[in-house]
């Protein structure tokens, strides 16, 4: 008869678990992404910082989640959603982009703090409908080869591996790309951002994505102009449904597109 049994062995794996995250966390103790002051559990915002962050909440544009002021019905549509739907079929983001959130989403964008992927991960993870559990692949918003030789990841797609691994989804991260290299498009306003952007994402494994509803993962969603045209591309590919996944969006309306656009 063994020493210890099934139970007793995972237990004590689990305590020695324990102990070397306890060890971990006394000499290198986890920050606060916004405030980098030390917090007890890794990972997590500190209290103070927690409570600056706004969250998306309830009514919003069931098409790109673009938040309502006051008493709306929450499955209506945008204005911009009503004159054009958008090529994705539904949006969200847990956080709205501003002051509070913007200085850790922006670290993790230039900064080199991947470690705060899974927190960032776990708050689109856990706030998100559960419609967006249900999906066949999880692809990232690429960024350029060039850009990617430069800044070494692609911090959407280290979010979508954790979301894809979390909701045990496949990941493709070769299914999407960015063919053409433009300038960080942040700060152009809307008009310039479409005309940039329209011919920049092509979509080279069509066979992947044939019939298959895809979660498409970024970081912030701005105009949702990328949005829009990373999921035409999956659509032009065959995908059957496009849901898009971000940490934060910023509180604007979509700019009306044309139809010639
Ligand atoms: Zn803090
Ligand atoms: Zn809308």
């Amino acid at each position: 008869m063994p020493f210890f049994d099934s139970a007793a062995l995972a237990a004590l794996r689990r305590l020695r678990g324990r102990v070397a995250k306890g060890a971990l966390n006394f000499l290198l103790p986890p920050l606060c992404p916004r405030c980098s002051v030390p917090v007890a559990d890794a990972p997590a915002f500190c209290h103070a910082c927690f409570s600056k962050l706004r969250f998306t909440k309830k009514p919003f544009c069931r098409a790109c989640s673009f938040p309502f002021e006051g008493y709306v019905k929450h499955e209506s549509l945008c204005f911009a959603c009503q004159a054009r739907p958008p090529a994705f079929d539904r949006a969200f983001a847990p956080l709205l982009y501003d002051e509070a959130s913007s200085g850790p989403i922006l670290a993790l964008k230039h900064a080199d703090q991947t470690q705060h992927v899974p927190l960032f991960a776990r708050l689109m993870m856990s706030r998100a409908p559960r419609v967006y559990r249900k999906h066949d692949l999880v692809v990232p918003v690429p960024i350029h080869p060039k850009r990617l030789r430069r800044r070494l990841y692609n911090q959407a797609a280290e979010l979508a591996r954790f979301v894809g691994r979390g909701w045990g989804m496949s990941i493709a991260l070769d299914v999407l790309e960015r063919s053409r290299y433009t300038p960080p498009l942040g700060d152009l306003p809307p008009r310039k951002r479409l005309l940039v952007l329209r011919r920049v994402f092509s979509c080279g494994r069509e066979e992947r994505v044939r019939g298959k509803a895809v979660l498409l993962v970024d970081d912030v969603m701005t105009s949702g102009l990328t949005a829009e045209f990373c999921a035409r591309c999956l659509k032009r590919a065959g995908a059957r449904e496009v849901s898009v996944l971000a940490v934060a969006r910023v509180p604007l309306a979509r700019p009306k597109l044309s139809r010639a656009i």
